[in-house]
Order: structure tokens, then sequence, then C-alpha cells
């Protein structure tokens, strides 16, 4: 699957940072991951934390699949409003995964520190509404999140326009929101996990998996056997190639990053995430070099060729989409890219076991929220396999 085209700005950026071997020999390990994205990456790093031997291994360079286009905002607001989502699987749950990913977001944080990376950053997060007729669905949404215990601000149009600097019926300011170079994080978190006598492998495919009684024997592409007691998947979205079992809508989404705006006043106030209610909806950051990142435009394909072609519309129109924001400022896009994305039918990850798979876990962290659900994927994989009950499970298991 080609999971992104064009470029994506962290790898422009940031470029090839780190070299791993692919696999030439049969292994055995306790805990085989394939996919060395954010997911592997994460959860390779709880295992190997709990004294696991693991190997990661991927079929690409390591962080070229979906997390080298991600823009790495870090939202605990899922795709799906917390007043949409309690509709449909209750308040209580849909509660709790909102705060599951508020939480994952200071973990992100607390293992930044841990491992010595620089690269993430706390920032607030505006969802605002992009018609007058979604005035009340930012209402309603503000009285569900104050009930589950979210700070935030009501804003009128009035503030939204002297806060932030553009026209909007009504908005939501929420304190919790961070950016992170997530494909840069990836290479963090493997680096470390390669210090602490964990294997990592790239461009090794695993062709085939063989369930055994007491493990599986991976085969990747060149032959060579991987036999582990467990194995996580963490195979992002070509994971319709593992699982036959309907789980992704996968689609297509597009972004770009503009030249530097070469202004001392930042574009708007402190950074903040900008992101609203349309469908599909358009989000926006800045980087610290005071470019400005968009997304959004989402198509309901995947056909790749297909996306692809639309690329340079689509950077026209993101860019027409900020224009309207801030029609004062001249936003010139530099780099831009398209990928494959995709949601579920509740907008949450699917996480854990499923039944014709034996010995094998799943950290699938799909949609807007990937790499927030990619840290719980990680902590509730860790529970399965050392044996601990995690009561959040059921929320995000296949069985759902
Ligand atoms: C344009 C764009 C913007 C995004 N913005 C955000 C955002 O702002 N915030 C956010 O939280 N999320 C965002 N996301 C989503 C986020 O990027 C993903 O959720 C996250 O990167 C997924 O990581 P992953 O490790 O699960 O998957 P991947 O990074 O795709 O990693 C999976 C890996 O598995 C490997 N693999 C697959 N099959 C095999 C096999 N058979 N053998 C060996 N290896 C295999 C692949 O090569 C791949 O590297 C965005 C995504 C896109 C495309």
């Amino acid at each position: 699957m080609n999971l992104t085209t064009g470029y994506p700005y962290s790898l422009i950026d940031n470029g090839l940072v780190n070299t791993y071997p692919s696999l030439t020999d049969s292994i055995k390990t306790e805990v085989a991951i394939i996919g060395g994205g954010i997911s592997g990456a994460l959860t390779a790093y709880y295992l190997v934390n709990a004294g696991l031997d693991c190997v990661v291994v991927d079929a690409r360079s390591i962080g070229l699949g979906s997390t080298c286009a991600s823009t790495s905002l870090l939202q605990y607001e899922l795709d799906k409003p917390l007043s949409v989502l309690s509709k449909q699987i209750g308040f209580k749950s849909a509660a709790r995964a909102y705060t599951m990913c508020s939480e994952a977001i200071d973990t992100i944080e607390n293992i930044s520190v841990k491992i010595n990376f620089k690269l993430f950053e706390k920032t607030k997060s505006l969802y605002f509404a992009a018609y007058k007729k979604d005035k009340k669905l930012i209402e309603s949404e503000f009285e569900y999140r104050k009930k589950a215990g979210f700070q935030l601000q009501l804003l009128s149009d009035k503030e939204v326009q002297n806060k932030f600097g553009f026209a909007s019926p009504s908005a939501i300011l929420s304190e919790q929101g961070a950016t992170i170079d997530a494909y840069m994080f990836t290479h963090a978190l493997l680096q470390t996990i390669i210090k602490k006598g964990g294997g990592v492998f790239d461009r090794t495919k695993v062709t085939k998996i063989e369930y055994k009684r007491n493990g599986v024997k991976l085969i990747t592409g060149k032959g060579h056997y991987i036999t582990a007691g467990k194995v996580v998947n963490a195979s992002g979205y070509e994971i319709t190639e593992f699982v036959d079992k309907k789980i992704v809508n996968l689609n297509s989404t597009y972004a770009i990053a503009s030249e530097h705006i070469q202004s001392h006043v930042p574009v708007w106030k402190d950074g903040t995430l900008l992101w609203n209610t349309a469908d599909p909806y358009l989000y926006m950051r800045l980087t610290k070099d005071n470019r400005v990142i968009i997304g959004g435009r989402d198509e309901e394909f995947y056909n790749t060729a297909k996306r692809d072609k639309l690329i340079k519309k689509k950077t026209a129109l993101l860019k027409k989409d900020f224009s309207k924001l801030f029609p004062d400022i001249e936003l010139i896009p530099e780099f831009s890219w398209t990928g494959t994305f995709g949601s579920t039918k509740d907008a949450l990850p699917y996480i854990g076991t499923y039944n014709k798979t034996p010995h094998t876990y799943y950290a699938l962290g799909f949609g807007g929220n990937g790499i927030t659900f990619s840290v719980i994927a990680a902590e509730i994989i860790l529970d399965m396999i050392t044996g601990k009950k995690n009561k959040d499970a059921s929320l995000f298991s296949f069985a759902r």
C-alpha cells in the first residue's frame, strides 16, 4: 500500500536520521512487533521497559509509513465530538475515551523528558464553529466536556476575533493540547530500545504468520524466521493485509506546510492548535519557524493514483481555507503531501486481541488521534501481555 506521497514536512525537516539493519538471520524473541511506526515504537518501549525481550521489524525504512506524514497535533479531542460519541456509546465510555487521550498527552510529555526528547511542546487547542449553524454544536459540546471535567472556556464570536484574529461564531478553548514531531519521536524511542537490548530491523517485511500452540512463527520476505511467544501487530493501515474483519474505512487526506511567514508577530496567539466543525474538518498548527501546517480536505476514497492526482488542487484549496480566515496574511505553500487515513465506526482505535489469531495483540490507532491512541495501545497491550487486568480494554476491543 502506498501510505503517503509528496513532501511530508517532518521528513523534509529531518531527513533520514538513523540507520537500522535488515534481518539477515532467523531469530527467537519473547515478543515480535510488526511495524516500526509510532505505534510499534511506543509498544516496544513499554515492553522493553517491563523487562521483555522484544524485536521490532518494519517492511519500510523506519518511520516511512503514516508516521512521517503526520502533522503531529496531540489532542484529547476525538474526531467525533464528545456530545455525539456519548449518544453512540454512552457518556461514561465516551468521556473515558476523551480522558484517556488527555492522559496520553501527559504520558508523551513524561516519556519525552525521560528519553531527553526535545520536540514536544504543550499548547492550547481551539475547536471553532465553521458555520453559524454549528454554534449549537459548540455550546452543547462545551457542556459535555465541562461535565467530563476538562478545563475549557466557551468563546463568543468577539472573543475569537480578539484573541485569535479570525471570524467564527463560537469556539471552545481547551487547556490541553500539544505538538510533537512523531517521526523523530519514533526514532528516539527505537534508539532507546536498542540501548536497552531490543532489536530493530527495517526493510524486513513479514509475509506470513504461522500460529503454533505455544507462539508464532513470522516468515520474512527474504525467508528468515522470527520465532516468538507473542506478536504485536502495529502495521497501521496495512492491517487490511492481516485481518479479514472490516474495522476501518480507508480514505485520503491532504496537508501543506507554508513558507515561513516573515513577521515577528505569530500568525495567531500562543501557537494554539486550531480545528473546526466542518466535515471533513480543517486543522492548523504553527511550527517553531513560523510556518503554518494546514490539513484536511479529505476524500472518501483511498485509491492512491486518484489521491495523488489531487495534491495540487488540494494545496490550492487548503491555502484558500487559510485565506478565508486570515485574509491579510499572504500564505505561500512550500511543501504538500497526502496520505491514507482511516476512520472507524466510533472514532476509536482497535486494540487488543482478535479471536482468529492466537498469541497476537493489535495496536491500531486509526484516525486523527492516531498518536494518542498509540500510547493507549501500548499501555493496554503491556497489561495484557503481563497478565494484568485493564479496565479500559473493552472500550477498544475487536468485540465491541
Ligand atoms: C496527513 C496525515 C496527518 C496526520 N495528522 C495527525 C495528527 O495531527 N495527530 C495524530 O495524532 N495523528 C495524525 N495522523 C495519524 C498518525 O500519523 C497515525 O495514526 C500514526 O502515524 C500511525 O502510526 P502507526 O505506527 O500505527 O502506523 P505507521 O506509521 O504506518 O507504521 C506501521 C508500520 O508497519 C509497517 N508494516 C506494515 N506491514 C508490514 C509487514 N507485513 N511487515 C513489516 N512491517 C510492516 C509499515 O511499513 C509501517 O512503517 C495523521 C496522518 C496523516 C496521513
